[in-house]
């Protein structure tokens, strides 16, 4: 008797006992919606790769599955980092294991998971790179590659062991869509090995091993398998939807953006996230124009909505369509910000900070120093050329900005902000030189967004200092890439890295600068500027 966990769905018999074979499963694995026979399904390989892309973005697993690859981004230097830190981590951990590794080339998955079911016939303690393959009558094959294997005491088709999946991961916390991949891996083990293991694992960088609960996972899991194949019987690609926060690493940005932009989709109007979409939808209100001239009271009741959102939805279409700046909320000779939430001084500092997340690590504090009397710019580059040396900019920090003290501290967005509070505590810095000079910071971001709506597809620095006509000398430096220039200069010692640091910096600091001067002419009462229609 093959054994089955009680919380988890019986599993079914498999066709093809030799250990050596993939496994054939004739009836349908647990309930997955049924596909046709001559479905465009026969050959896919439904890896848990691919399944861990669809959980975010449908689009993105069609497009791996049917797309022409070659429209694909190279990936891009920070991408290839990450890639690169999360193989190093998974071979530091596998090295430990002292695992058996079944040998085949790069992605044949048919000698992989021959290979690999040679080893858990045989009964090996562990196994690293295994593959577990499971081919649906009609074609569609399911594939999973945990990163181990680990024999546990119990009955399985191979005699009395079994197997149970985990995978090494880089990120700190079990995410879900960690767990979701796991469930995949043991609900395939399950069909290879003819029984459920216990429990999956989750070997994470600071929290040690995850125990991943099956019961709970594997439901949902199937969930999101199913929905992936029913996308994968769709002919039409899904449509495209732009979210900053899962396509900015994405290999089809390009591709995709390129389609919205042509499009002119509203995802790329800030506000409409997924859901309120499918709302605007329903309400036949996909296009600039028709949102433009929606009654926001129309909109108000829909789920996600409220007034202010709708009231500035259909604002943020209208400053978009027009192409200018709208004051949000305001009457025609009404200032928008005080003196002191927007000042104006003879000496003001405009500050970013460049860091290393993953090191915990601030390594350059850049000031730019505006003397408005004596129309002098002059940029402060306070640079951690190692780890050691982060203390000793901190302290240049506080020696450059006390210089000054009665100077606002312009930045954008509160991060800024909140890594002086911490550094201070860190560093044990008296509070006497950090209250005062917290009082002094003025974040521009959240100055802009109180009172503008801009004709922009994100209110981060980039997209509000370019509408305003500013430029980066390096057109692609963005956050991530300094991430990985300083990577490069600490392991090649190349003072280009740093030039390339030092430029972007600067330049985040001058549109900060320009961000603040536009703010405060649009910010004056009695201004000819464009309002509400
Ligand atoms: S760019 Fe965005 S929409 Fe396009 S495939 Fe990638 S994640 Fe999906």
């Amino acid at each position: 008797m093959l054994s089955a966990s009680p919380h988890l769905p019986n599993f079914p018999e498999a066709e093809g006992q030799n250990p050596a074979s993939t496994v054939l499963v004739s009836k349908a694995l647990l309930p997955l919606p049924s596909i046709p026979a001559q479905s465009n399904l026969d050959g896919i390989w439904l890896t848990d790769d691919l399944l861990f892309q669809h959980q975010r973005c449908q689009r993105r697993a069609f497009l791996e599955t049917y797309g022409d690859l070659e429209q694909r981004d190279p990936p891009s230097d920070y991408l290839a980092k990450l890639k690169q830190d999360s193989q190093a981590h998974q071979r530091n951990v596998l090295a430990e294991q002292f695992a058996h590794r079944p040998q085949y080339a790069r992605r044949d998955w048919l000698r992989g998971a021959a290979e690999t079911q040679i080893l858990m016939a045989r009964g090996v303690d562990r196994i690293a790179e295994g593959v577990l393959l499971v081919e649906l009558e009609n074609g569609l094959r399911l594939v999973s590659c945990p990163n181990l294997l680990i024999k546990q005491p119990g009955q399985s088709r191979f005699g009395d062991w079994v197997y149970e999946p985990a995978d090494v991961r880089l990120g700190k916390r079990p995410k879900m869509d960690y767990q979701i991949a796991v469930a995949f891996h043991a609900y395939v083990l399950a069909a290879v090995q003819g029984a459920w293991a216990e429990t999956g694992w989750l070997m994470l960088r600071q929290r040690g091993t995850y125990a991943v609960n099956l019961s709970e996972t594997v439901p949902r899991m199937q969930e999101i398998l199913r929905d992936c194949i029913q996308m994968l019987l769709q002919p039409e690609e899904p449509e495209v939807f732009i979210a900053h926060n899962r396509c900015d690493l994405c290999q089809w940005f390009s591709h995709c953006y390129g389609l919205a932009q042509q499009q002119r989709h509203l995802s790329l109007l800030p506000g409409v996230t997924p859901s309120r979409y499918v709302h605007l939808k329903a309400l036949g209100l996909t296009t600039l124009e028709s949102l433009a001239a929606a009654n926001p009271k129309q909109l108000e009741c829909l789920p996600g909505f409220g007034l202010p959102v709708a009231r500035r939805l259909v604002r943020q279409a209208q400053a978009m369509l027009h192409n200018y700046a709208i004051a949000d909320g305001l009457e025609p000779d009404q200032a928008a910000l005080s003196e002191q939430e927007l000042p104006t001084a003879s000496v003001e500092l405009y500050f970013d900070i460049e860091a290393a997340p993953e090191q915990n690590l601030i390594y350059l504090h850049g000031v730019l120093v505006v003397d408005r009397i004596g129309e002098t710019e002059t940029f402060h580059p306070l640079l951690a050329h190692s780890e050691s040396d982060e203390q000793l900019v901190w302290e240049q920090f506080l020696d450059l900005v006390w210089r000054y003290p009665d100077a606002p501290i312009f930045h954008f967005c509160p991060y800024e902000v909140q890594t002086v509070k911490r550094l201070g505590e860190y560093y044990g810095t008296p509070s006497e030189w950090i209250e005062p000079l917290v009082e002094r910071f003025v974040d521009l971001h959240e100055r802009v967004t109180r009172v503008a709506i801009l004709p922009v597809e994100s209110y981060a620095l980039k997209p509000i200092a370019r509408w305003l006509g500013f430029n980066w000398r390096d057109s692609d430096a963005n956050g991530a890439q300094s991430i990985c220039w300083y990577a490069q200069w600490m392991a090649t010692g190349d003072r280009r890295y740093l030039d390339a640091i030092l430029r972007y910096n600067e330049d985040d600091c001058r549109a900060t600068y320009r961000i603040k001067d536009w703010l405060v002419e649009f910010c004056q009462p009695h201004r000819n500027k464009p309002r509400l229609p």
